[in-house]
Formats: C-alpha cells, structure tokens, sequence
C-alpha cells in the first residue's frame, strides 16, 4: 500500500467528512502534514534538483476539492474521464504522466467525489438514451489511492445504479479488497496493466511485480467483475515472443473466463518525453533510439516513434494468434 512521506491538504477540503477523516488520521501518524492554497500549485516539496523534487512529489499526497465543472472527453476508448485523483506513486520509467503532469506529479485525491458523481449524472442524462461509457485512470492510477479515498467504491456502486453509463479504469496495484463485495451488477470493468517480467523488473518502480496484480486479478474476476488485461509498453526487443508467451501462458487461470477483454499498446515516445526519461533516469535502458523507428504525427498535433510498419505487422499478428488460441472467448479491443 502506498505511504505518502507528506500530505498536503486544501483547507476546504477539511468541510467535507472525508477530509476532515483524512486530516486526523494523518495527524496521529509519523507523517509530514501541511495545507496548501491550491491543490494544483503545491509548493515545498524537499528536493535540490528536478529529480530529487520528482521523486519526493511521488511520495506526496495531497488533498483537495476537485472545482472544475467540466469532464475531459476521452476518446477513443470512453466518452469522458472521471476525474477520481491525478497521478500515481508508481514511477514507471515510460509513465506517460512524466510528460503530462510534468510540473506537478504529486498525487491528488479529491473529496467532493459526490459533487463529482453528480456531474457524471449530468453528462450521462445529457447523452440520454445513448450509453455513456467514462474512464476512471486517464491521468491516475486510482486503486493506488483507494485505501485513503474509497472513491473507487463509491463510483463502482454509482454505475451499479446507472442504465446507460459504464465504468473502467487501469491499474497496476492491487489494493482490491474493499472492492470485492460492493454491487457492481457488471457495469465497473477492471484493466489490469501487466508486462512480461524482465519489463516490469526493468523499467517498472514502486509498483507491484506481476504475480501480486495476477492474484488481485483473481480475486477480480472471482467477484464477478468484467476483466481486462492492459499489456502495455509491448517492447518488442531481444527474446520478447518467448518473453510475452511466457506471460500470455501465466494468465492461464482466466483462459476461460467469459467477460475478458485485452489491450495492446506498443512502445512509443516522443521527442519531448524522451528528453523527461532522459532528466529523470539518466542510466535507462528503454529503446529511444529514433533511427530504428517510424515517425507517426498523433491526433494531438505532434509526432511519436513507433515501431516500423512491418514490425507492427509481426507483433501483431504474433499476439492475435496466442491470445485467440490462449484465450479463445476473450476479445481484443484494440491493438496499437
Ligand atoms: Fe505511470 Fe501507470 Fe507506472 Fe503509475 S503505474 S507510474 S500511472 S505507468
């Protein structure tokens, strides 16, 4: 379980019970605690260079009240974001959080989830009778914070209750228990990230290795959720067939089971977040090298290195192939 270093609190956040709770709890622990003006400008975090300062950010919580009266859209795998928290404790050397919360990657939960569960009922009734479908891990890792915010909870009992809105989030941490008894009725789908494990020992920190999220995924799928595996940054180097088949191979246990769904996100970077990786880990072994990739322009108006044409071809017909024959009723939703 993540346990921040310090924790910052907006003292608005202290009118709502949930803040008020957090305050005293933090109070009776051997941690830092402070208020702050604006959940999105915290300043005092320890640390002499960039990198000491990116470090302390991620053992940071801070607390706050989510103002904002606008959902980010969300395209294309959701119509909108639910904003539950912002960043992770997690320090991936790829985290595509480096580059876009670069100047505030500490972790903010937020306590007015009720006024933020009603602003989802507000952008589900303005899309009546179509299905609104909002993605809870755009711009977080929220089971991270889950045992501080239970706002996973709050939102998976939300959805239980909504005929035309859906829910699913991503995570690479494995704080499910609290999760595992709520009503659901189907409508929360949980995305597990997982790599092989020379990816995850490699580049993945401060997160949880991939037995520990493939028995939460257990215990997931034991509850009746919908379940989906996120295998993301494929890196397509050295021995990765054998490495990716040995991983396909110890999802064994979900082979049959009949809500599964897979996502499949090759490495890419662009040349600004390559220059972040490089501040941030100086010694990274990623695969940043532009001359054996393609350039590709992104719908946001700049451009990522992707792996060449006819390695994209390869990789994926290597992962349609084992998962079609690995997990015969599962379905690949999208493979980029
Ligand atoms: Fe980023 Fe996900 Fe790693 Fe957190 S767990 S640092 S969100 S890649």
């Amino acid at each position: 379980m993540f346990r921040p270093e310090r924790v910052f609190f907006e003292k608005g956040a202290l009118s709502y019970p949930l803040g008020e709770k957090l305050y005293h709890d933090f109070q009776e622990q051997p941690i830092e605690v402070k208020f702050t003006t604006s959940h999105n400008r915290v300043t005092g975090i320890p640390g002499k260079s960039a990198m000491e300062k990116f470090f302390h950010a991620k053992r940071t919580l801070v607390v706050g009240v989510r103002k904002s009266r606008e959902f980010a859209t969300c395209r294309p795998s959701a119509h909108y974001q639910l904003p539950l928290a912002t960043g992770c404790p997690g320090t991936c050397e790829y985290c595509y959080l480096h580059t876009n919360l670069s100047r505030s990657p500490y972790i903010r939960i937020y306590v007015n989830q009720k006024e933020i569960l009603e602003m989802a009922e507000g952008y589900i009734n303005k899309r009546l009778p179509e299905n609104t479908v909002f993605e809870g891990a755009a711009t977080a890792d929220p089971l991270s914070v889950e045992p501080y915010s239970g706002a996973l909870a709050k939102a998976i009992t939300f959805f239980a209750d909504q005929d035309h809105a859906s829910f699913h989030f991503v995570t690479k941490f494995i704080d499910v228990q609290s999760l595992l008894d709520l009503e659901h009725r189907g409508k929360t789908r949980f995305r597990f990230s997982i790599n092989n494990p020379q990816v995850i020992t490699t580049y993945e920190h401060a997160t949880p290795r991939l037995e520990a999220r493939l028995s939460a995924a257990e215990k997931v799928a034991s509850a009746g959720y919908p379940l989906g595996f996120m295998i993301a940054p494929i890196i397509a180097e050295d021995d990765w067939e054998k490495n990716y088949s040995a991983l396909l191979d110890q999802l064994h246990p979900f082979s049959n089971y009949t809500d599964l769904t897979f996502e499949l996100i090759t490495h890419r970077f662009t040349a600004r977040a390559k220059n972040v990786i490089k501040d941030l880990f100086p010694e990274t072994k990623l695969p940043l090298d532009e001359e054996k990739r393609s350039f590709k322009w992104g719908q946001f108006g700049y451009g990522k290195y992707v792996y060449p044409k006819e390695q994209m071809a390869l990789i994926n017909n290597f992962f349609q192939e084992q998962i079609a024959e690995k997990f015969p009723k599962a379905k690949i939703l999208y493979f980029v």
